[in-house]
């Protein structure tokens, strides 16, 4: 391992960037990995093990981005690897139904209470798109109500005020959806049960289903006020629209049930992804067994996937949830307090205004002063501190998430020694924000 801390240079990671982007726009297959918000040269990842991740100049971190969100149980744990391997040996597709599935499937059944069906498929964007299609046959109806700064995937009819990426390059809404595909979707406040009740009330008898993330990550961590998910759940039965639960980000994540296990409100439908998947392609969505019966072959709402349902995925994602116990919440959520208040602590010492808000054991710091609970509220935050911040933790071998609009997640694996290496960044990263001065 070289030095800390690491040079800001990174040649071996630059060479392959520059290879990459001959070959691929912008030199990355999801647009945050390049680093345009940040800055500099994104570090590409040779292998992980545990909370660390270790890149092509050799140089090792704490990873506090978990592949964002998957990797849970921290990279390469050996039960699910080993699962992996077994599933790999007997073959790596079949296009058939398989046992594998139908255990993930019963697991997810098991551990969500409004999941009384489910089908699982390869991205969360699937999901979501599967759930809005599925939502629209099911109740005849067009409109799709949205949040802004929540995102759901890089579906046509949701990339309207979508935090994640979008937020990060401050893309209003993106070219090469019409106005077809986006013309039925309502766009709405987050937070805001009065424009809700509005837009039932503007709309009546109109809206398909109102989708939003369960706990929003992708503006930063901005947690609904307490009673906004029941509001929703209520405006949508009022007027016989489906209430869509997109758990992508914090399905079993935030509790064995993921938000649903915090907030108890019963969703219509629910979509999941990332953790489900232990690291490989996998997702679901899922929900009361009258409207999934409404999906093919059952029904007659159109949905398939050559590759949904993955023996090595469905492995994977097994053998990760089986692991999941209560002890491994409880680990998860005390490593995040952990990591939260050194960062609160390091930032108050230099005088940097901000709020570390947190959903369970997701959380993210906002340049601001004020608490955030609305993607405008996000938007206000200095940014250009988290990227000074952002480059002097990943100088000494900690590695956030390359936008001031992500979440930070941790795994279980993130153990004291890898806790220590956060402490010992976190001053220099605190002045490294605070002298940052607006580009
Ligand atoms: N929904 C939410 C809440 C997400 O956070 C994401 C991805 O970050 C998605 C949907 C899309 O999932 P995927 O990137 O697997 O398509």
């Amino acid at each position: 391992m070289t030095e800390l801390p690491y040079s800001y240079e990174a040649p071996h990671s630059q060479s392959l960037f520059d290879r990459a982007a001959a070959v691929t726009p912008g030199g990355v297959n999801s647009p945050v990995r390049a680093f345009r918000a940040v800055g500099g040269t994104p570090r590409f990842m040779v292998s992980g093990k545990g909370p660390y991740l270790t890149d092509a100049d050799g140089r090792e971190y704490v990873d506090l981005v978990c592949s964002w969100g998957p990797m849970i149980l921290g990279h390469s744990h050996p039960e699910v690897i080993e699962a992996v391997q077994e599933a790999v040996s007997r073959g790596t597709s079949f296009g058939t139904p398989g046992e594998g599935e139908v255990a993930l499937a019963e697991e997810i059944v098991a551990r969500v209470g409004p999941v009384e069906q489910v089908r699982l498929v390869s991205s969360g964007t699937e999901a979501t798109m599967s759930a809005i299609r599925l939502a629209r046959g099911f109740t005849g109806r067009a409109k799709v109500v949205k949040f802004a700064g929540c995102y759901h995937g890089h579906v046509d009819a949701l990339l309207a005020s979508a935090g994640s990426g979008l937020a990060t390059f401050a893309l209003p809404d993106t070219p090469g959806v019409t106005g077809a595909q986006a013309g039925d979707t309502i766009v709405l406040p987050y937070n805001d049960l009065d424009a809700v009740r509005a837009a039932f009330r503007a709309h009546p008898g109109e809206i398909a289903c109102v989708i939003t993330e369960a706990s929003p990550g992708n503006m930063g961590v901005v947690p609904p006020l307490p009673g906004f998910n029941q509001g929703l759940k209520d405006a949508c039965a009022a007027d016989g629209a489906l209430y869509i639960s997109d758990e992508v980000m914090t399905g079993f994540r935030t509790s064995r049930a993921g938000w649903y296990g915090v907030d108890g409100v019963v969703p219509d439908l629910m979509t999941f992804g990332k953790v489900m998947g232990g690291g490989f392609p996998a997702a679901a969505f899922g929900g009361r067994e009258d409207v999934m019966a409404h999906l093919a072959p059952a029904g007659p709402v159109y949905q398939a996937g050559t590759l949904s349902g993955n023996p090595v995925a469905t492995a994977a994602g097994l053998a990760q949830l089986r692991l999941l116990d209560d002890a491994a919440y409880a680990r998860l959520d005390a490593v995040s307090e952990q990591i939260r208040t050194l960062v609160a602590d390091a930032l108050t010492k230099e005088g940097v205004v901000h709020r570390l808000q947190n959903a369970s054991n997701m959380f993210s710091v906002f340049f601001t002063g004020a608490d955030v609970r609305t993607y405008e509220d996000a938007r206000a935050q200095e940014s250009y501190r988290f990227n000074a911040f952002f480059h002097a933790m990943l100088a000494r071998g900690v590695y956030l998430p390359p936008s001031s609009f992500e979440s930070w997640f941790v795994s279980t694996a993130h153990d004291e020694q890898a806790v220590q290496r956060i402490a010992d960044a976190l001053p220099a990263a605190a002045r490294a924000a605070a002298e940052a001065t607006a580009a």
